[in-house]
């Protein structure tokens, strides 16, 4: 059985000390009334150590939003996988399109941190998804499966069994315009369908692909009732405790 997940992605949200107002909040909250799913909080590389000493990380697991694709060394400005996971986090978001973009993260650069993650035991959230260009050229099963053969597929499947696909098609992110739950099911399924076309069914069936791009608390419910979307993604929402409890409260 493959596993539900909705996590939490801040973004560049939150100072230091409103980051651990809103993680402790989540964790007494959740502490109090045990989700349905797995639980995840993506925060900004500053946080994940002061939020790792009291979150309590068998009921909200902790991750970064990104890290370096090169190991160690004279790098000024940027953070290591094995930084990541030293401060206590088990987590980080790879791939994410604003990465992409804004970054210029190409599928290779995307490759090397995959492997540096995994290297450093970190549990990969692999982001894929189409550009509204993209969607209107009917393009966008072309696009996901290229993003995932530029830099996951290599993995041997022991590997890619250890990855989270989170499917976040650009023009749903922060527009408040969600894919609809058959637009997003007819695309997870065709994920599954090429994950099962390179690793085989099995692991295709267990591997969780999570939806993102404008989930909320009044859509979720549908979404995730869909056979393969496992959960969310979830960035604006998650910036405020109920709502991203409103989220979670979708497994119930
Ligand atoms: P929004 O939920 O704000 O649309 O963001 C989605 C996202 O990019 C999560 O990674």
């Amino acid at each position: 059985m493959r596993k539900k997940i909705v996590a939490g992605n801040w973004k560049m949200n939150m100072n230091l000390q409103d980051g651990i107002a809103l993680a402790k909040e989540l964790n007494e909250t959740l502490k109090a009334e045990k989700p349905n799913c797995g639980v995840v909080i993506c925060t900004p590389f500053i946080h994940l150590a002061s939020i790792a000493q009291f979150l309590d990380q068998d009921i909200i697991g902790l991750g970064a939003e990104n890290c370096a694709d090169k190991e160690k060394g004279a790098f000024t400005g940027e953070v290591s996988a094995e930084m990541v996971k030293s401060t206590g986090a088990q987590y980080v978001i790879l791939g994410h399109s604003e990465r992409r973009e804004y970054y210029k993260e190409t599928p290779e650069i995307l490759k090397e941190k995959v492997l540096l993650a995994q290297k450093n035991d970190l549990k990969v959230i692999f982001c894929i998804g189409e550009s509204l260009e993209e969607r209107e050229a009917g393009k966008q099963n072309e696009v996901v499966k290229a993003e995932l053969e530029g830099s996951v597929f290599n993995l041997s499947e022991e590997d890619f069994r250890k990855i989270v696909i989170a499917y976040e098609p650009i023009w749903a992110i922060g527009t408040g315009k969600t894919a609809t739950a058959e637009q997003a099911e007819e695309i997870h399924a065709y994920i599954r369908s090429i994950i099962a076309e390179k690793y085989g069914q099995a692991v295709a069936d267990d591997t969780t692909i999570l939806y993102g791009g404008s989930c909320k608390a009044s859509n979720a419910p549908e979404l995730f009732a869909k056979p393969d979307i496992d959960g969310g993604l979830i960035g604006g929402a998650s910036l405020k405790a109920a709502d991203f409890k409103g989220i979670i409260d979708a497994f119930k």
